[in-house]
């Protein structure tokens, strides 16, 4: 079947998933796409040469800029976001540090989520801050907030789909709307729901980032990041001058363009194209992978609500989360896979994740085995006590990110570790 875009549009998720980007390789017949482990290519010419660096020719020439492995991955997961290209990267990291450093400049500012991933909030409050980028820290429900923190140098606002490990849910469409009104953009960190779950460009989202490592790898194998252009902002505007050029270059893909002849080429924090095929792959399993961890993280934190050795659980699918509304609009039904419990104590949090016998205790979410930790004496342990309570961290807070094992034995697990109380 001929590749078709418009036949590819009316395709349910999980088809589209499968049958976009790729069938098979069309010298071979191979049905998953080479490695192309290659650092550099060759011409038959000096003219072909000049003509591929002078932007006339499409042609690879070095992977650090573009590799043909790396580049199927970023059309697909381009495609799965609804987006117009993308630019992978070494790590989810390296995608926050690239978008920010294509949108901003000594001088701007960032409206962001407190309730983000340790590592961004990190980026954002320690690294950038001496690169004279400063960001102002909201609470992201609070869209009048977040209006009067925005100014002239306000370049962007960020926020996650789920905040980590807060797990709140921020209007995508109330902050697009004033991320238009402003002219500035609105970068959303997909990675706790994936692009199954939510696709943030449909509610106005101009910019999505995603750590690969976590559910669109969801095996635990590689690391990886990516930034995709949703082809809804105008970047030929006033606030971005330095985008300008490419502007009148690549017209509506300018932003991508000065990635990719600018920032994420001389910063250099390229995906390999070992990882680009270790991700392709996985990817596959995503609808399926993500459907039974939201199913088994909904019964779980369901039960968890009725037991009462627990002080409270915190899941975006529960009715009485306080985003529970807004997340059943922007989701697609299905609430993630990550979910956190009080339980009274420190010294409670410990004894219940000792006692687990399936999770295992380690520091990733989007696994497809059941992983748990304690926020606050780990990823959380830099921030102070009012950082934490931004967060959603509090002493006696555990996180687990619900895995694939059969919800049975996740259950019995989880009970007979409470029990033990
Ligand atoms: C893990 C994570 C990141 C960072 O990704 P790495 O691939 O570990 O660099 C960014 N955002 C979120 C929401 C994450 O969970």
């Amino acid at each position: 079947m001929k590749y078709n875009i418009e036949r590819i549009k009316q395709m349910h998720f999980a088809t589209k998933l499968l049958h976009d980007s790729f069938n098979k390789d069309t010298t071979t017949g191979s049905s998953l796409p080479p490695i192309y482990q290659a650092t550099a290519f060759a011409y038959d010419s000096a003219e072909e040469m000049e003509n591929v660096f002078a932007g006339r020719d499409a042609g690879f020439v070095y992977s650090r800029i573009a590799n043909p492995s790396v580049s199927l991955l970023e059309r697909r997961l381009a495609s799965l976001e609804n987006g117009v290209g993308a630019i992978a990267c070494s790590s989810g990291m390296a995608a926050i540090s690239n978008t920010v450093l294509a949108l901003c400049s000594a001088g701007d500012e960032i409206v962001s989520a407190y309730s983000i991933f340790g590592g961004t909030y990190s980026l954002f409050k320690n690294v950038m801050q001496r690169f004279n980028i400063k960001v102002n820290f909201v609470d992201i429900n609070n869209l009048d907030e977040i209006e009067s923190r925005i100014n002239k140098k306000t370049k962007m606002i960020f926020a996650e789909t789920i905040g980590n490990p807060k797990l709140n849910v921020p209007d995508i469409a109330g902050l697009a709307s004033i991320a238009k009104k402003h002219k500035i953009c609105l970068v959303i960190d997909n990675t706790a729901a994936s692009p199954f779950i939510c696709s943030p460009a449909t509610f106005g989202a101009n910019i999505i980032i995603h750590s690969i490592s976590k559910f669109i790898n969801g095996y635990g194998t590689a690391i990886g990041g990516v930034i995709i252009d949703a082809g809804n902002f105008m970047w030929n505007n006033e606030k971005y001058p330095h985008l300008k050029p490419y502007y009148e270059k690549a017209g509506q893909m300018a932003f991508l363009a000065s990635l990719r002849s600018g920032v994420a080429r001389d910063i250099g924090a390229c995906l390999a194209p070992f990882n680009a095929f270790l991700i392709w792959m996985t990817l596959d399993s995503l609808a399926v992978r993500m459907e039974k961890h939201s199913l088994n993280a909904l019964a779980i934190a369901a039960e968890l609500s009725k037991n009462g050795k627990v002080l409270s659980v915190t899941y975006p699918g529960l009715p009485q989360h306080p985003q529970h509304n807004l997340a059943k609009k922007q989701f697609n039904n299905n609430f993630g896979a990550i979910l956190t419990v009080q339980l009274g104590s420190k010294d409670r949090a410990f004894r219940f994740i000792n006692n687990l016998k399936l999770p295992l205790r380690l520091a990733n979410i989007g696994d497809t085995k059941t992983l748990v930790i304690h926020p606050a004496s780990t990823f959380c342990r830099e921030l102070s006590h009012a950082e934490r309570a931004a967060n959603g961290v509090a002493d006696d807070t555990v996180r687990i990110s619900i895995g694939l094992e059969h919800l049975e034995d996740l259950l019995n697990d989880i009970e007979q570790s409470l029990n033990k109380l």
